[in-house]
């Protein structure tokens, strides 16, 4: 049989598998331990922080649609970027970018700073200061595509070979897209980051995490650790991560058309001064994006003309919109990274980074395009 397309991975993985009863959804499976079949003899499972047949299976599909060998789900994204730094030891080096997610920022940053490994947080569009990086023979670099809150985009491919040339490993953080849009491992990435509380659930009431390793060895390594640091995933969470996945693609398709229907909007907005989203040509990352993904997601981010006091006006003035951090649900959501997420990012790590007060971050739904349009039109009138 030919391969199987994303949708139908997504749509049919499990189902109608149940030799028990014949259940058609895959049932979820609680117990923290299994049944040997006899003296020293365990069963495929044993015990659920080392392997759970519901969280097995969430793993085989997450692994399959990002094209990776294995999969290991976590507890969060946190969990999943931190099973990856697992990987280093306290003389190696690793790569981030300047402007990645803020929790990552976090993690990373206080880590390094305990010794367990040295970093270097640099822009990666900038080919000398990636060069000089690079030159470093890190043994990892990590990669956010698009980065969050500003949309931009880094070249998968390119840096996959550059960083493979110096003999690091490429991992990539695909949350703001999800495998339906971007699968890294093609491009060249060794291994790739999620936080599924993202677009992967899709519905905004699960905290979880997954970590794709293209090479067999890797995936291994990652999996023993997972199970001595005990990080994986619940097997309620991978329940309902799975439940997600199914419309995955559906979900998708309809947020990003939203998003770029409000990015054209706002962008001919006189009350709004500059917008961030790749699927707009005069996007920096237009044409790379364009390359390596396959839409341009439903996130966007935008600058309003004017300070703190125009945003907080527009913040309290939407209706349909929510006014809170994450992404990647069924609802829209509105951040003001400045006091929200970046807040702890502190206001000089901000402004190097480009992180202006005025910058608004939206996370696009499954709304009626013309409500969601209604919605922010309204808000930038009173300003
Ligand atoms: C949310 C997020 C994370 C962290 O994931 P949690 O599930 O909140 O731990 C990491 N990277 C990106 C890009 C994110 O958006």
């Amino acid at each position: 049989m030919r391969k199987q397309r994303p949708e139908t991975i997504a749509a049919s993985r499990g189902i109608g598998e149940d030799r028990a009863f014949g259940a058609v959804n895959p049932p979820l499976f609680l117990s923290s331990t299994y049944t040997f079949s006899g003296y020293a003899t365990p069963g495929q499972h044993e015990y659920s922080r080392t392997s759970n047949p519901t969280r097995s299976l969430l793993a085989e599909t997450i692994a399959e649609l990002e094209g990776g060998t294995a999969a290991i789900i976590t507890s969060s994204g946190m969990a999943a970027l931190n099973l990856v730094l697992s990987l280093l030891r306290p003389s190696d080096l690793m790569i981030a970018p300047h402007d990645c997610y803020g929790g990552s920022y976090r993690l990373i940053q206080q880590k390094a700073e305990r010794g367990h490994f040295r970093v270097r947080f640099l822009d990666q569009n900038d080919p000398e200061a990636l060069a000089l990086g690079l030159g470093q023979r890190p043994k990892l670099v990590l990669v956010e595509t698009p980065s969050n809150p500003l949309m931009r985009i880094v070249d998968i491919a390119a840096l996959a070979t550059a960083a493979h040339e110096v003999g690091a490993l490429l991992a990539v953080d695909n949350t703001f897209l999800s495998p339906a849009l971007q699968t890294p491992i093609a491009l060249g990435a060794d291994l790739v980051v999620h936080s599924t509380t993202k677009y992967l659930n899709g519905h905004s009431d699960v905290i979880g995490g997954a970590v794709v390793a293209a090479s067999a060895s890797e995936g291994e390594q990652l999996d023993q650790w997972a199970n001595i640091t005990g990080v994986t995933g619940s097997a309620f969470d991978a329940y309902l991560i799975l439940r997600g996945i199914r419309t995955l693609h559906a979900r998708l398709d309809v947020q990003q058309r939203n998003a770029a229907a409000i990015a054209a909007f706002l962008s001919s907005h006189p009350a709004v001064e500059r917008v961030h989203y790749p699927g707009l040509h005069t996007h920096p990352g237009h044409s790379i994006a364009k390359a390596q993904q396959r839409g341009y997601g439903a996130m966007l981010s935008f600058e309003l003309k004017g300070g703190v006091a125009e945003v907080r006006h527009f913040v309290e003035s939407v209706k349909v919109f929510t006014l809170a951090e994450s992404l990647g649900g069924i609802e829209s959501l509105v951040a003001h990274p400045a006091t929200m997420t970046h807040l702890g990012m502190g206001a000089e790590a901000r402004a190097a980074a480009g992180i202006s007060d005025s910058l608004i971050r939206l996370s696009v739904g499954l709304e009626a395009e013309d409500d969601l349009i209604d919605d922010l039109g309204n808000a930038l009138s009173n300003l």
